[in-house]
């Protein structure tokens, strides 16, 4: 996708309003606008990369700086108890807009864990075989 057909960029640049609560010279971060639980917010770069596969790495690494930061903030003002970095790569895991971005969820007492997923099973062969492919 061309960077002017990016509705991410468009925002992360200015060029559409939103929520922002968090600007600097290389990130844009902006209340999602259909939040999951109160505060959801989206880590969005200001440079187009599609994915973490296209991302720098010293954007990656920027990004997970900031969202240090602002966890500690989101623990402060908003008083969450608890908070989800998401970030989805692709249509099969779910991405639906292909701008890098990194969800800021914060979470509450008593408001579940249906956002989590369950746990799955897997024989020590199978982990092995995991292993190996990725290691060798
Ligand atoms: P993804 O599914 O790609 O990981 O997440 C996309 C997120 O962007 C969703 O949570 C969706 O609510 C949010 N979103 C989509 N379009 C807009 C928009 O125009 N403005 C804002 N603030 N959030 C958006
Ligand atoms: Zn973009």
């Amino acid at each position: 996708m061309k960077r002017e057909d990016c509705i991410f960029c468009k925002i992360a640049q200015g060029e559409i309003p939103s929520k922002t609560i968090y600007e600097d010279d290389t990130f844009r971060v902006i209340l999602d606008l259909g939040p999951v639980t109160r505060g959801h917010a989206l880590i969005l770069p200001k440079e187009h990369a599609e994915n973490i596969f296209e991302l720098s790495e010293d954007i990656a690494g920027k990004a997970m700086v900031l969202a240090k930061h602002l966890a500690v903030v989101m623990r402060d003002r908003l008083h969450c108890s608890g908070l989800n970095l998401v970030q989805n790569n692709g249509v099969s895991a779910g991405q639906t807009v292909p701008h890098f971005h990194l969800h800021m969820i914060p979470r509450y007492e008593g408001n579940g864990k249906d956002l989590n997923w369950k746990a799955g099973e897997a024989t020590q062969e199978e982990l092995e075989a995991v292993r190996r492919q990725i290691t060798q």
